[in-house]
């Protein structure tokens, strides 16, 4: 019988993922014709989908498909470009395609995109520590520097996506002139020992003086490691290709039992028995209402549950974007 629930807190969405949706909303709401969007604005499946069906919003995995959409739309001209960044080849070619650019990236991501421009322009070797190659944080900022840069496997992942090297192995042209940088929402427990094990190998690397891992991946991680130990049963909600949500899984998984869902529809009765105090957290693309309705489908089984929350929300806030034309962004690039 559960007795307790414990709401993670922070938990959910964090100040890029408001930044980004709402400027989809709003460029949506505006537009005269069909928004597009490159890559899901935030890794969350239940997002993507409201945007489709309550905005008429386009996903885009390559900018080439924009052809086949407007034989079948009308488009707006726009595009928006997700909260995880993109490589400026894509901008490039979206200004050469004459669209009108809303970019959406975290104002966190952009800050080691500067970095990964300024440490290649001095000639730096830049050891970028991520979660896959295809993740498309990681294709953003290998793109500013494609040629100075290292993918590198966090120690624990190693091989799971061969190209990403091994921090033990990784060999680089000059050991005096190494940085390293990170994608912004791993593991704060492994990225430290990865650049640890870089650190030992090569004495001269370069930290930046802050930590690329952001705030919401970190508060949303220490939240869990405080509740863990009272918990039976960990829930974490989020999408499978959220690489925030899925560290949080894996913590909670390190720390006690738990269960990655997409939302309440998903919950099993048979993973509650024996259990008396329940962890719910939510990835930072996570919708509140998948939360409170995972909630609902505890209370109507247990409504004598007591519900805690202890802790702090963020009170971080990021500017809008603001569209720019084809030529204000060729003049950036
Ligand atoms: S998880 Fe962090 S880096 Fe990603 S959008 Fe949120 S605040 Fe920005």
């Amino acid at each position: 019988m559960v007795e307790r629930v414990y709401l993670a807190k922070p938990r959910g969405f964090c100040a890029g993922v408001v930044m980004a949706i709402r400027a989809v909303e709003k460029e949506a709401r505006r537009s005269e014709g069909d928004l597009v969007v490159y890559h899901q604005i935030v890794h969350n499946e239940t997002v993507v989908r409201r945007l489709e069906e309550e905005y008429g919003v386009h996903f885009v995995e390559d900018l080439d498909e924009i052809e086949e959409l407007k034989k079948r739309h009308r488009l707006s001209g726009k595009i928006v470009f997700s909260a995880h960044g993109v490589a400026p080849q894509v901008r490039r070619k979206a200004a050469e395609l004459g669209l009108l650019q809303i970019d959406a990236t975290c104002p966190l991501v952009t800050k080691v995109h500067t970095e990964a421009k300024k440490y290649a322009a001095l000639g730096y070797t830049i050891l970028l520590i991520g979660d896959s190659a295809d993740h498309q944080e990681v294709k953003g900022t290998l793109g500013e520097a494609p040629e100075n840069t290292i993918l590198v496997a966090v120690h624990t992942q190693v091989g799971k996506d061969p190209r990403l090297a091994d921090p033990r192995t990784v060999e680089v042209p000059d050991p005096e002139k190494v940085v390293v940088l990170t994608q912004t929402t791993l593991s704060v427990d492994d990225t430290d020992a990865t650049i640890a094990i870089l650190k030992e190998r090569f004495p001269k690397l370069v930290t930046p003086s802050r930590s690329d891992l952001c705030y919401a991946t970190k508060n949303r991680q220490d939240a869990v490691r405080r509740l863990a130990r009272h918990v039976d049963l960990f829930l974490v909600l989020s999408s499978r290709h959220s690489s925030n949500g899925m560290r949080l899984f894996e913590l909670a998984s390190a720390l006690t039992r738990a269960v990655r869902i997409d939302g309440p529809e998903d919950l099993k009765e048979d993973w509650f028995e024996g259990v008396r105090h329940v962890g719910i957290t939510s990835a930072a693309s996570t919708p509140e209402d998948l939360v409170q309705g995972t909630v609902a489908w505890l209370k109507a089984r247990w409504p004598n549950l007591e519900l805690r929350e202890d802790g702090e929300w963020e009170q971080i806030r990021f500017r809008e974007p603001r569209p720019k034309t084809p030529e204000e962004v060729l003049a950036e690039l």
